[in-house]
């Protein structure tokens, strides 16, 4: 079985980039291109030579980089066939089911709308390892930018349906900011408590809170947790769907 090294590193003002690289074939994959200069940094930095993107989203924070890192590289870009015509420089679409290669890695390509209709995230089941785009954050999810409580419920129930030692790559550091809105829907709950503390601690030296992982997403994120007596009670939406509850959760986060 291919060895996938992943390299997270930030970009632009709070994004993450991530690298993957098969030792045995040399093959580089970058989830998304949200900087090109600071993508190709990254590729000098870890003597890496790129032969593939594998884009999340249309937004210009995970795209803008693509066609001067192509120009430069000359790597094959893929991305949701949902998007395409939003993603300029993208070779090859990609959805539900599909897999997407990098040396021996197989990634699978799961769909995740909401955020943006066509959104989709990369798991590769081998290495443990989903990359998510702004679907799901440390403690947080996308905004509904182009898409309905429900459609977004269902995409972050796909990835909590992921093993829980699955690691997650998020698109963005929101974590610490992200606690502080989930403590006022869930105070109670220790987990979170903890991770707000450990991540506090981590905002101060600069240290990243990423990767996450899926177990404990299902501890402390308040928009995985709809089944929570807690927060059903706080919301005042004891018995009502898992979907409403989410969307309620998404609500009061965009007014926060
Ligand atoms: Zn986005
Ligand atoms: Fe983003």
């Amino acid at each position: 079985m291919a060895r996938l090294e992943i390299y997270q590193f930030p970009m632009r003002s709070d994004n993450y980039g991530g690298l993957l690289h098969d030792e045995k074939t040399g093959a580089t994959a970058a989830i998304d291109a949200p900087d090109a200069d600071e993508l190709l940094a990254a590729l000098r930095k870890t003597g890496w030579s790129l032969t593939d993107i594998f884009i999340t989203h249309h937004h210009y924070d995970h795209t803008a980089g693509i066609e001067a890192v192509k120009r430069k590289a000359g790597c094959t870009v893929t991305g949701p066939a949902a998007e395409a015509g939003l993603i300029r420089g993208l070779d090859v679409e990609v959805k539900e089911g599909d897999t997407v290669e990098i040396g021996g890695a197989k990634g699978i390509v799961i769909e995740t709308p909401g955020h943006t209709r066509g959104h989709v995230s990369y798991f590769f089941p081998d290495h443990g390892a989903a990359f998510v785009g702004d679907t799901m954050f440390s403690v947080g999810c996308g905004k509904l930018l182009e898409g309905d409580a429900p459609t977004m419920w269902t995409s972050l129930s796909k990835l909590a349906a992921l093993p829980p030692e699955t690691k997650i790559y998020c698109g963005h550091e929101y974590t610490d900011a992200n606690c502080r809105f989930a403590l006022t829907i869930e105070p109670e709950n220790e987990a979170l408590q903890a991770r707000a503390a450990e991540v506090a601690a981590n905002a101060k030296s600069g240290a990243p809170s990423l990767p996450t992982t899926i177990g404990q997403e299902l501890a402390t994120n308040p928009f995985l947790r709809a089944s929570s007596p807690n927060i059903q009670k706080r919301l005042g939406m004891e018995g009502r769907s898992h979907e409403e509850i989410f969307g309620e959760v998404r609500r009061r986060k965009d007014v926060f």
